[in-house]
C-alpha cells in the first residue's frame, strides 16, 4: 500500500470526522466518542487501524442520526465481498476507495440535513453527490477531496450562520409561543398543542426542525387570528344588539310613560283626571296625618255653563273648558294638582298650603278667568267661575273634607256665582 495515500487519506479522513463533528450531533455523548475517535485516527499507522475507526464511526453515525441504512448495509456487504474475493494492494486500495466514499456519501447525507439555502452551495453539493460515484482512482479521489473540502467549508459557513440564525429563531418563537399562549388562555383557548410546540421547540437542534416549528407555529397564530377576528365580530355584533336592544326599552320607556300619563290625564283638558286626584287627595292626607304638612282643596264650577252650551254649542263649550284650563294652570305651581272633577268641575289641590294662602289663589284664580274672552263667530263672551276653598283638618275623613269644600262652593253659588267661598265663610 502506497504510503502517501495512506497519508492522504488520512488526512482526508480527519477532516471528515472534525466536519461531522461540527455538524449537528444533538447527543453530548456521540460527539465525544466522535472526538475521541478523531484522535485514534490521528495516531493511526496503517490501513487496518483506519478501517477499524471508520467502521466505529459509522457505527456511530448511524445511531446518532438515521442515514440509509439499507444503502449502507449494501456498501458495507459490497465491501466485505470484495475484501473477501481479493487480496493484496488493489484489493487494499479499492476497498479503501469505496469506504472514502461510503464514509463521503457520508458525510453529504449529513450536510443535506443542513439548510443549503445558498444555491451556489446547493449545487456544489449536488455535484459532489453526483461526481462520488465516477471515483474509482486514488488520482480522482484526491481531486474530489479538494471539490468536497470546498464544500464543506462553505458548509461550515453556512453551518455557523444558520446555527446563529436557529438560536435567534428559537429565541423569537419562544417570545411568540409566549404570547400565543397568553392570548390562547385570555381566549379559553387551553387546548391548541401549543405546549407541544414549545417542548418540541426546546428539543430542536436543526434550523430546519426550528423552521418547521415556526410553520406550525404560524398555522397557530393564523387559527387564532381567525378566532379573534370571529370574537371581535361576534362582540360587534352583540354591542348592535344591544344598541337595538336599548333603543327598543328606549321607546317602551317613552311609550309607558305615554300610557301611564294618559291614565291620569283628561283628555280635553291636559290636566289630571278623577283617578290622579283621588290618589293625589289620598297622598296628601297621609302627608298631613304623618307630617302635620298643611293642605288645601279648592272646587270649582264654572257658572252657567249650560247656557254657554245652549248658546254656541257644545264644541264651543269644549274649547272653554280647555282654554279655562290653561288659564288656571298658569295660575298654579308645579306641585299643585289641577284635576277635572266633572263634566264643568275641577278640583285644585294645594299641597303645603294653609287656609288662607288657598283663599288668595282661588281669589287670582277667579280673576283671571273673569277677564279672559271668549269669541264665538267673531262676537266675544266671557265665563265665570265659582270656587269652594276648605283646608285638611285633624280627624277629617276624606268625605268630611271634600264635603266642606263643596258646601263653600255651593254657598258661592247661593250667594250669586262669580266668587270664592272659604269653608268658614258664611257659616
Ligand atoms: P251652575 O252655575 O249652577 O253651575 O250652572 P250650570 O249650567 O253650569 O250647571 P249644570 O249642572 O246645570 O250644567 C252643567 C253643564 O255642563 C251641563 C253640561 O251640558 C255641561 N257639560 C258638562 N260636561 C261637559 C263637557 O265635557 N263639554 C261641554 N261642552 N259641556 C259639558
Ligand atoms: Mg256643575
Ligand atoms: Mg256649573
Amino acid at each position: 500500500m502506497n504510503i502517501d495515500m495512506i497519508k492522504e487519506y488520512k488526512a482526508l479522513s480527519v477532516f471528515l470526522l472534525k466536519a461531522m463533528q461540527g455538524s449537528q450531533l444533538s447527543d453530548q455523548g456521540a460527539s465525544k466518542a466522535l472526538g475521541s475517535l478523531l484522535e485514534s485516527l490521528q495516531g493511526a499507522a496503517n490501513a487496518s487501524q483506519i478501517k477499524r475507526i471508520h467502521k466505529q464511526v459509522k457505527d456511530l453515525l448511524v445511531k446518532e442520526k438515521p442515514v440509509d441504512v439499507d444503502l449502507l448495509k449494501a456498501t458495507m456487504q459490497r465491501l466485505k465481498d470484495d475484501l473477501l474475493a481479493q487480496s493484496g494492494v488493489e484489493t487494499d486500495l479499492r476497498s479503501l476507495i469505496d469506504e472514502f466514499k461510503s464514509l463521503v456519501g457520508m458525510a453529504l447525507h449529513q450536510i443535506e440535513g443542513l439548510s443549503l439555502h445558498e444555491k451556489s452551495s446547493r449545487e456544489l453539493f449536488l455535484q459532489c453527490r453526483e461526481e462520488l460515484k465516477e471515483v474509482s482512482t486514488p488520482a480522482a479521489m484526491s481531486s474530489y477531496v479538494s471539490k468536497f473540502k470546498r464544500l464543506f467549508s462553505l458548509n461550515s459557513l453556512i453551518d455557523d450562520e444558520t446555527g446563529r440564525e436557529r438560536d435567534e429563531l428559537k429565541k423569537i418563537i419562544s417570545i411568540l409561543a409566549d404570547s400565543i399562549s397568553g392570548l390562547l388562555l385570555s381566549s379559553g383557548d387551553f387546548d391548541s398543542g401549543l405546549d407541544e410546540c414549545v417542548e418540541r421547540l426546546q428539543r430542536a437542534q436543526s434550523l430546519h426542525e426550528v423552521q418547521e416549528i415556526r410553520e406550525l407555529l404560524l398555522q397557530q397564530t393564523k387559527g387564532l387570528q381567525a378566532r379573534t377576528r370571529q370574537m371581535v365580530e361576534d362582540v360587534q355584533q352583540a354591542r348592535e344588539q344591544v344598541d337595538d336592544a336599548n333603543k327598543k326599552v328606549e321607546t317602551l320607556k317613552k311609550q309607558m310613560e305615554k300610557v301611564k300619563q294618559e291614565i291620569i290625564i283628561d283628555p280635553l283638558t291636559r290636566t289630571y283626571n278623577r283617578r290622579a286626584y283621588d290618589e293625589k287627595l289620598k297622598l296628601e292626607m297621609m302627608g298631613y296625618q304623618r307630617y302635620g304638612r298643611p293642605t288645601a282643596l279648592v272646587i270649582i264650577d264654572i257658572d252657567h255653563f249650560k247656557q254657554v252650551n245652549d248658546t254656541y254649542g257644545h264644541r264651543t263649550g269644549d274649547g272653554v273648558l280647555r282654554i279655562l284650563s290653561d288659564v288656571m294652570k298658569k295660575e298654579i305651581r308645579e306641585i299643585d294638582v289641577l284635576a277635572r272633577y266633572g263634566g264643568e268641575e275641577f278640583a285644585l289641590i294645594l299641597p303645603h298650603t294653609p287656609y288662607r294662602n288657598a283663599l288668595d289663589v282661588a281669589e287670582r284664580i277667579r280673576q283671571k278667568v273673569e277677564v279672559s274672552r271668549f269669541t264665538y263667530k267673531g262676537k266675544p263672551f266671557s265665563v265665570t267661575i265659582s270656587l269652594g276653598v276648605g283646608s285638611l283638618k285633624e280627624d277629617d275623613t276624606l268625605e268630611d273634607y271634600v264635603e266642606r269644600v263643596d258646601k263653600a262652593l255651593y254657598r258661592a253659588k247661593n250667594a250669586g256665582r262669580n266668587r270664592v267661598v272659604g269653608e268658614e265663610d258664611g257659616l
